[in-house]
């Protein structure tokens, strides 16, 4: 088999230089064609879905929106050894680090702490690698189902800080919970 009948998908069609017909002029057959493929996709059923008025099922495995971790104590794990940004295959986090100041051990658990952290979601995929490189268990993936919010502005998909963080009350209330276990 020579090269160029070689086809991966199947689907290679040689296209033919003859002289049209006057019909084929005319296009007219062409597009009743055309209006055919389109009618007839009025009753396929739709790939796509309303969103966000409409979701999909999500699998039960499913992993949604990021979030920093505090420990018991409520300081924040992260120490911005940008380990997460490096694993990330999107390029999606960025993040400046800052010493920690005597006043502020209440606030963070290491003596670096990320000043700044943002995730850009509109290049992330969700892939998880960034919790798997962490060495301090403080980025991960939550369980809550929870989508980035559909946005007409790029800037709403800039993640930082302030919608990463884990909610004090949610880390003084897990503690709690622990302690009780
Ligand atoms: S989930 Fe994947 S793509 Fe998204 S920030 Fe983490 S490593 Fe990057
Ligand atoms: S989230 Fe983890 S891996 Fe990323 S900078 Fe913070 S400590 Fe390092």
């Amino acid at each position: 088999m020579s090269i160029e009948t070689i086809s991966l998908s199947g689907r290679k069609k040689v296209v033919s230089n003859k002289d049209m017909t006057f019909l084929e002029r005319l296009y007219l057959v062409a597009i009743v064609k055309g209006l055919l493929i389109t009618i007839k996709h009025f009753f396929r059923k739709k790939a796509t879905i309303h969103y966000p008025e409409q979701e999909r099922e999500r699998s039960a495995v499913y992993r949604g929106q990021h979030m920093l971790k505090r420990d018991e104590q409520g300081r924040e794990n992260c120490t911005a050894c940008g380990l997460c940004a490096l694993s990330c295959p999107a390029e999606a986090i960025t993040m400046k680090a800052a010493e920690r100041k005597a006043d502020e051990k209440h606030l963070y658990r290491e003596e670096k702490y990320a000043e700044i952290y943002e995730i850009n979601m509109l290049r992330c995929i969700f892939c998880g690698l960034c919790e798997e490189a962490c060495p301090k268990d403080a980025i991960y993936l939550t369980e809550s189902k929870v989508l980035v919010p559909a946005s007409y502005e790029r800037e709403d998909f800039i993640f930082g800080k302030d919608k990463l963080v884990m909610p004090l009350e949610m880390a003084l209330k897990n503690s709690q919970l622990n302690n009780a276990n």
